[in-house]
């Protein structure tokens, strides 16, 4: 989930973990990795967002964790769903997936006091290659940021990268209105990670902080609305629009990547309902 909300969290005091922390951080990101990967697997034409949501709880709870987007904000489901020019925070519904769709599923898991997030967007096997290359472009600019989330680096230089990777280089729309976020004791921590910026200003990066990255690209204007349920953010042209995410540790000379989205390749190279997805460099 993204940092929407974060202006009306509790606190706005950035929490260092240690390497204890970390650990367990990163466990809770296995049951998301998991989660994700399972649902990547039930996904094909016909399917409901309900259905894997339903499946996705199950999963987390069989693991010991707890579902942290359900009632977080009386958001009501456990994963956010969010089809074709739904940017984020879709609601899972009856609608049926198509074989022309991508869905981006967003899923956070507290095991233990401690919090995961990840998302990874999916798309169906008659996606058009322009739509691909959004999606492909998009993953790119999550490890074009997650390069820079290094000791000593600023929040800036991770905003700078994706904008710079996704709107510069791509032509396409970054969102600005949502952001990545702190991650770990509460599922959204300060600091605020915008997917665009400046080089060189923001937070100098420590040892310890722990953010989730999370680019939110759009084929078209980079402009989007939320619609009437509080939640579904849309694009405002009704493009395509992607995203993935990642939780992360900083580390003094690479980023230590908690969440581990081989689980969900595997489970997309086993589908044949998905095309297979790799991050442009
Ligand atoms: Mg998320
Ligand atoms: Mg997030």
């Amino acid at each position: 989930m993204t940092g929407l909300f974060s202006s009306g969290d509790d606190s706005k005091k950035v929490f260092y973990k240690t390497d204890d922390e970390i650990e367990l951080i990163r466990q809770s990101c296995l049951i998301v990795s998991k989660t994700l990967a399972h649902v990547g697997s039930m996904l094909k034409p016909g399917v409901t967002g309900k259905e894997i949501d339903r499946a996705a709880e199950e999963l987390i709870r069989d693991h010991g964790g707890r579902p942290a987007f359900k009632g977080y904000h009386d958001f009501p489901a456990t994963l956010c769903v969010s089809f074709n020019d739904i940017v984020v925070h879709g609601i899972p519904s009856n609608r049926e997936f198509r074989e022309d769709d991508i869905v981006s599923v967003d899923c956070g898991v507290e095991l233990n006091g401690y919090y995961g997030d990840a998302a990874f967007t999916f798309p169906f096997t008659a996606v058009q290659p322009e739509v691909m290359e959004l999606l492909s472009v998009t993953y790119g600019s999550l490890y074009k940021g997650i390069e820079q989330a290094v000791v000593g680096h600023r929040i800036g230089d991770i905003a700078f990268a994706i904008q710079d990777f996704a709107e510069r280089k791509h032509g396409y729309g970054v969102v600005r209105e949502l952001v990545g976020h702190g991650v770990g004791r509460s599922l959204h921590e300060e600091p605020e990670v915008p997917n665009y910026g400046k080089r060189g200003k923001g937070m100098v990066m420590r040892e310890g902080l722990v953010i989730a990255i999370e680019p939110m690209v759009n084929l078209g204007v980079k402009e989007v609305y939320q619609a009437q349920d509080g939640w579904t953010i849309h694009t405002r042209d009704r493009k395509a629009s992607a995203h993935y995410e990642h939780s992360v540790a900083v580390r003094k000379n690479k980023a230590d990547v908690l969440s581990d989205h081989n689980y969900i390749l595997e489970a997309v190279k086993n589908n044949p309902a998905l095309q297979i997805i790799s991050p442009k460099s």
